[in-house]
């Protein structure tokens, strides 16, 4: 069932809270990435150009319900300004008399954004006075924040019972278009592209992506987990040994499933992680890795991977395929980024170090969708139901 958008409600004239994800890097009062704002402009102009007073509420970083200078929003309000050409009243209090106040004040056609919601202990509670006392600040709440659907936080689920129009905003429409798309109505060949340090963190993932997908792609450390479970020696590689068994159970499913698995053939190997030390590439199995270990995928991989990827209907890209925060080691994923770019079908990139890797690949506007969530992402890609999306009411359309 579709959920209910913003473009379904009549906003002239009203006050729209809008859920915006705006956890930025800031350092010093200096956003370094602004992406997550860019991302939530479209939704943002659309509910001023249809009159509406707009309330903006976000998290940044983890305050724990208490206040802090370093993870005030303020330095936010002033970029947004720039972005938007547009004045942004900031409100120091997220909520209470000042926060209703500034909203007054800002009034149709007014912007204000509001002080971390995560000053407050009442939001990753879900606490039901705290999302009250939000509900006050408006009259529809539109919820844009893909990044923090699969938390329930006040400001995401227990909001929509204060409030009698609620609805999913543009970012987050395209989010679930995209990725609802990928899964459930995939141009084929569907293929999912993983890396990362953890099967752990990504098992469910795999076990759904394999009822759907046509190939999978395996990367970074967790290939190393698969590649003892096939009994090929590893060196000292980044291991999950409790997992083994659970690997090789999923190589079987793949198998049964007739989804192709593809693990890498040559790997880049070093003494440490951080530094290239007594670096080589070698065939994934040479037992010269001795003590080393694997921590980018070779020039063998990437041109396997990308010829198998080339002509993919779809493709899911989620972590990087080695230490890619080290130069060295980066080779391969901006490698692969550069591989998926070039594909002619539709490309899904989700995860902050593969955003980052396409990024510095500066291939980022050749990507089809670039997921703004993280662990929102994973959730929905591992089939689970995301609180936030779930809370928001269902479209109701007229043809029966
Ligand atoms: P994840 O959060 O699971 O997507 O993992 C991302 C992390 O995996 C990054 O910090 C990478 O440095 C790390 N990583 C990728 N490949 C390797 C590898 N071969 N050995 C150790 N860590 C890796």
């Amino acid at each position: 069932m579709q959920k209910q958008t913003i473009t379904d409600l009549d906003l002239a004239g009203k006050r729209v809270l809008i859920r915006v994800d705006f956890n930025v890097p800031i350092k010093d009062g200096l956003i370094s990435d602004d992406t997550r704002l860019r991302a939530s402009l479209g939704t943002i102009q659309y509910a001023l150009a249809q009159g509406a007073t707009v309330v903006l509420a976000s998290h940044l970083g983890r305050p724990n319900g208490t206040r802090s200078d370093t993870l005030s929003l303020k330095p936010v309000a002033d970029r947004l300004e720039k972005l938007l050409n547009h004045p942004v009243f900031f409100s120091p209090e997220t909520t209470g008399t000042a926060a209703i106040e500034a909203v007054l004040e800002a009034g149709s056609g007014g912007i204000v954004l509001l002080e971390n919601l995560r000053f407050h202990s009442g939001e990753e509670k879900n606490d039901s006075e705290f999302a009250r006392e939000l509900s006050l600040l408006a009259d529809i709440f539109i919820n844009d924040a893909f990044g923090v659907a699969h938390r329930a936080h006040a400001s995401t689920e227990g909001i929509v019972k204060h409030l009698k129009q609620s609805a999913a905003g543009l970012l987050m429409t395209a989010e679930l278009n995209y990725l609802g798309d990928a899964l459930w109505n995939p141009k084929r060949p569907f293929a999912a592209v993983l890396g990362g340090a953890k099967i752990s963190g990504k098992l469910e993932v795999i076990q759904n992506l394999l009822t759907q997908v046509d190939a999978v792609f395996i990367g970074g450390a967790m290939a190393y987990t698969f590649l003892k479970g096939r009994n090929i020696p590893i060196g000292h590689s980044l291991v999950e040994d409790e997992l083994v068994d659970i690997a090789v159970g999923l190589m079987k499913d793949a198998e049964t499933k007739n989804v192709r698995f593809e693990l890498p053939i040559d790997h880049v190997v070093s003494e440490r992680f951080d530094t290239a030390v007594a670096m080589d590439t070698l065939a994934v199995g040479d037992v010269n890795i001795g003590q080393r270990l694997g921590v980018d995928i070779g020039p063998r991989t990437v041109s396997h991977y990308a010829q198998s990827l080339r002509d993919a209907g779809t493709i899911i890209w989620n972590g990087p395929m080695g230490v890619f925060e080290t130069p060295a080691f980066s080779t391969g994923t901006r490698a692969l980024a550069r591989a998926v770019a070039d594909v002619s079908g539709v490309t899904i990139v989700g995860g902050g170090d593969s955003i980052s890797a396409v990024r510095q690949a500066g291939v980022l506007d050749q990507i089809t969708h670039v997921s703004t969530g993280g662990g929102a992402v994973l959730e929905f890609l591992a089939g689970k139901t995301l609180p936030g999306l779930a809370a928001l009411p269902d479209r109701i359309t007229s043809d029966f």
